[in-house]
């Protein structure tokens, strides 16, 4: 495998991203993984990172090319991460057009790049109108099910230890359903009029449809596209038509248009307050609740609970 990546892994890679024309220099770089003796493995988010760990345990070693309040929509991968790519024996990205600037440098990555989306029955993915909706995670159940299948996956690639790293992927699994049934309960308590989720960009459709909440994002699926004065204007009369109690805003997008959203509806005599920053696209920093994926669906339950009740 390491043999292949040398081959074909980040002269590709940079090939793509047409960083060999810029004159990039690529410096006999340092390995940056720690561990020897363990899989060696590139997740893009924090969130992919999280689930990786879950299911390879000791076996592996995750690095993360997107920390904390990065956007993965937008990111454009560094010289830094295709070394990063270049040393690793596996490469697991969300795919489903999420990393929407790093499809070529997978596609250069030929059969290391474990592609979580490929966990799903396309028939159960949300689309807005011709685009696939990435954000599976922020429905549990939709986790639980990529969980189970990367388990399969990576126990292909470690046959030593691929009695372990399935049962951790069933553990993980359930305990995702079961945070499920738990986070169903709680938001279960706001009022149905006033389950609304009115976010900067359009994240949660698949939190929305588990957990019965309307949703709506100020932008798209994609951070790429941008709000109109037209959509916000339109948000923000139904927002103050339907007395909706609260926008949201995200930690790895701008605020401004949630932002313009309320203040044109308080224009119109009604009252809204901005609900803490929703983790939409990236998990929150070490050491926080927020920090691993189930610590972050609680969190992001927890505020919109808080504000919307
Ligand atoms: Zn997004």
């Amino acid at each position: 495998m390491a043999n292949f990546a040398r081959a074909y892994g980040i002269g590709a890679a940079l090939l793509a991203l047409g960083a060999v024309g810029l004159g990039l220099a690529l410096a006999p770089a340092e390995s940056p993984f720690r561990e020897s003796g363990v899989t060696r493995i590139v997740a893009t988010t924090g969130i992919a990172a999280d689930l990786v760990r879950e299911i390879g345990g000791d076996q592996v070693e995750v690095i993360a090319l997107m920390g904390p309040g990065i956007d993965p929509h937008s990111y454009k991968p560094r010289a830094r991460d295709l070394i990063k790519m270049d040393q690793a024996d596996l490469i697991v990205a969300h795919g489903l057009g999420l990393e929407g600037r790093m499809a070529d440098v997978f596609a250069a990555q030929g059969g290391r790049a474990i592609i979580l989306g490929d966990a799903l029955d396309p028939a159960t993915l949300k689309r807005e109108e011709d685009e696939i909706d990435p954000h599976v995670w922020h429905d549990p159940v939709l986790w639980a099910q990529t969980a189970r299948w990367l388990g399969k996956a990576l126990a292909q690639q470690l046959p030593e230890h691929a009695d372990e790293v399935k049962s951790r992927a069933e553990r993980f699994a359930l305990q995702a359903e079961s945070l499920a049934t738990e986070i169903r309960a709680e938001l279960g308590k706001i009022p149905p009029a006033r389950r609304r989720l009115i976010t900067s960009h359009d994240a949660f459709q698949y939190f929305g449809a588990r957990f019965e909440i309307q949703v709506d994002g100020i932008q798209g699926i994609n951070t790429a596209a941008e709000a109109s004065a037209r959509q916000i204007r339109t948000l923000a009369e139904q927002v103050a038509d339907e007395k909706i109690p609260a926008v949201f805003i995200e930690t790895s997008t701008s605020d401004a248009t949630a932002r313009a959203v309320v203040s044109a509806s308080q224009a119109r005599g009604h009252r809204v307050k901005i609900g803490r920053a929703l983790f939409a696209d990236a998990l929150g920093e070490p050491g926080t609740d927020a920090a691993t994926w189930a610590g972050m669906i609680r969190a992001n339950a927890r505020s919109v609970k808080e504000a919307l009740q």
